[in-house]
């Protein structure tokens, strides 16, 4: 088994890059997906929240309005802390279960973590591998401006509150540059994968 960290920034590539490895065969577990689960209405970590955000942050049927929380803790170190605080062992646990999951099912599993803030909150010690997908400021704008529709001010907000992937580079025993074509991209998940292939199934 291969615990791998999966990271980058907001738009530098990474759901791009994870289904590249699961193409090949990877496990991924996706923490976004997990810090949605923890988030349903009704959860412990849902009443925290609310507690804390007032319910103006949700939306009609009660689930929290990720970009209006959004809007209100990437300009606020301080309170994304506090958010932070609230939802990442929750998301923790549950990554943990499913870890736990795959491990015992596939003893030769390569796992892939995508966890977006995987060298700010620590959590890169505690996997085998990092890589890290890297695109530049400029490029990481660019595409969340096109996917999500940001304005320029919305999106450099997003990009102020993680560390610059520049300082994630010493983290990291991979980097894949994302900013060339998609086949370029491709070949660089491919070269990786044939490395972790090689690696095998170290000892536990
Ligand atoms: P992340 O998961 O890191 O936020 P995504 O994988 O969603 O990033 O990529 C951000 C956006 O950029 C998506 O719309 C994706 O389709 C696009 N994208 C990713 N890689 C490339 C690439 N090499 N060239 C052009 N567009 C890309």
């Amino acid at each position: 088994m291969i615990n791998i960290g999966l990271t980058g920034g907001i738009g530098s590539g990474k759901s791009t890059v994870a289904r590249l490895f699961q193409k090949r065969g990877a496990h991924i577990i996706d923490v976004d997906v997990l810090a949605h689960m923890v988030e349903e209405p009704g959860s412990a970590v849902w009443n925290r929240i609310v507690e804390h955000f007032g319910r103006e942050i949700l939306d009609k049927d009660d689930r929290i309005n990720r970009e209006a929380l959004g809007g209100i803790v990437f300009r606020d170190s301080e309170k994304l802390e506090k958010l932070n605080s609230i939802v990442h062992p929750a998301i923790f646990d549950e990554w943990w279960r499913r870890f736990d999951d795959i491990a015992n099912n596939d003893k030769e599993a390569i796992i892939i973590s995508d966890i977006p803030l995987l060298i700010e909150v620590g959590w890169h010690k505690t996997v085998d591998i990092v890589i890290l997908v890297y695109t530049s400021p400029g490029v990481q704008a660019e595409r969340i401006m096109k996917r999500n529709g940001y304005s320029h001010k919305e999106a450099q907000d997003r990009l102020n509150s993680q560390m610059p992937l520049d300082k994630k580079i010493p983290f990291a025993d991979f980097v894949i540059n994302n900013e060339g074509t998609p086949e370029e991209t491709e070949a660089a998940v491919e070269k990786i994968w044939k490395e972790l292939l090689k690696k095998g199934a170290p000892p536990d």
